[in-house]
């Protein structure tokens, strides 16, 4: 369980950590892999969600997995990325929320993933929480956790006894 005060102070205005769907760079699965590897280009990102026509979330596409494509190809020329589609290097969605509030299972997806999905009830894209957004909430509470309780060391010594 997180601490509640910690809670308090990193959940205060959820939606604000959210970067909304029509900001988050995308690819459908039919695009082919050469226009996915020119998005990843362009904005500089090493993985980004993959989006049908509905907006609902079918799954990653990551410069790894292209990459990792094209060594299969003999010959290995970005040009034949044209010949197969997003579908054919996608991956699947290990983790997504359904409400940016559920702090607890984003800190622990987010030790292994970048950022993760928020889709609603009908699983439609609503946009993704980032590490960046979040580190940024916990640089806030790192400075300013004294501004808002009064924080007593329960050991004798002050100290954090090691577990
Ligand atoms: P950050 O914590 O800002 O480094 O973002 C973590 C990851 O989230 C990036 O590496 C991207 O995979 C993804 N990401 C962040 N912002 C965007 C965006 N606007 N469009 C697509 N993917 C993004």
């Amino acid at each position: 369980m997180i601490d509640a005060a910690v809670e308090q102070l990193l959940l205060d205005d959820p939606k604000s950590y959210v970067i909304p769907a029509d900001v988050v760079a995308n690819v459908t699965a039919t695009n082919t892999l050469e226009h996915a590897l020119l998005v990843l280009s362009k904005v500089g990102y090493s993985r980004i969600p993959v989006l049908d026509a509905d907006d609902h979330l079918q799954g990653m596409i990551s410069l790894a997995a292209i990459t990792d494509k094209l060594l299969h190809v003999p010959g290995a020329a970005v040009e034949q990325l044209s010949q197969y589609t997003v579908a054919d290097a996608m991956l699947p969605v290990e983790h997504w929320v359904d409400d940016p509030k559920k702090l607890e299972t984003i800190l622990n997806y987010m030790v292994d993933e970048p950022f993760i999905p928020l889709l609603n009830d009908q699983n439609v894209f609503q946009g993704i929480i980032t590490r960046r957004e979040i580190l940024k909430r916990v640089n806030y509470l790192a400075h300013n956790l004294d501004n808002h309780y009064t924080v007593t060391a329960l050991t004798d010594e002050g100290q954090l006894s090691e577990s």
